[in-house]
């Protein structure tokens, strides 16, 4: 057998190994991708030595907090504190008006903060208000 006959078949063995390796990382990469933000809180148990929930990023409902620098919240006069519009100055709103008791909020009254059909993919806080706000019924 001669060296250059040895040379190819290492090649070959290593790229049967590297091969088989580029086909396995796009599947190993689709699970990993698959495995934990898109699910819902609690779906999957928590890892082994993973950070507690308390560590992660400020969400609410499994979403962020809309920022009233928001552009789009901005827009609809969104703040995280009815309690702070000047009515004079707002004429839509009125005293007692807040997201915890608008039709939009996707949360109970009770919930700090909530997700807003008005604002999907981003909690708004129940004790906020935009101009969209719409009564609940009843
Ligand atoms: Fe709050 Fe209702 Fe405006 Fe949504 S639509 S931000 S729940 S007042």
């Amino acid at each position: 057998m001669s060296e250059n006959h040895k040379a190819t078949e290492e090649r070959r063995r290593f790229l049967k190994i590297v091969g088989g390796g580029a086909v396995l990382m796009p599947i190993v990469g689709l699970s990993a991708c698959s495995g934990g933000e898109d699910k819902a809180p609690g779906s999957t148990a928590p890892k082994a030595g993973s950070a507690p929930a308390a560590e992660a990023p400020a969400k609410s409902s499994g979403m962020p907090q809309i920022s009233e620098d928001d552009p789009q919240a901005k827009s609809l006069a969104y703040v995280h504190d009815a309690s702070s519009i000047d009515s004079m100055k707002q004429s839509r709103f009125k005293a007692g008006q807040a997201c915890s008791n608008c039709a939009l909020y996707q949360g109970k009254a009770a919930d700090e903060w909530a997700g807003c059909s008005i604002f999907p993919g981003k909690a708004v806080k129940g004790t906020g208000w935009c101009t969209v706000y719409a009564p609940k019924p009843g």
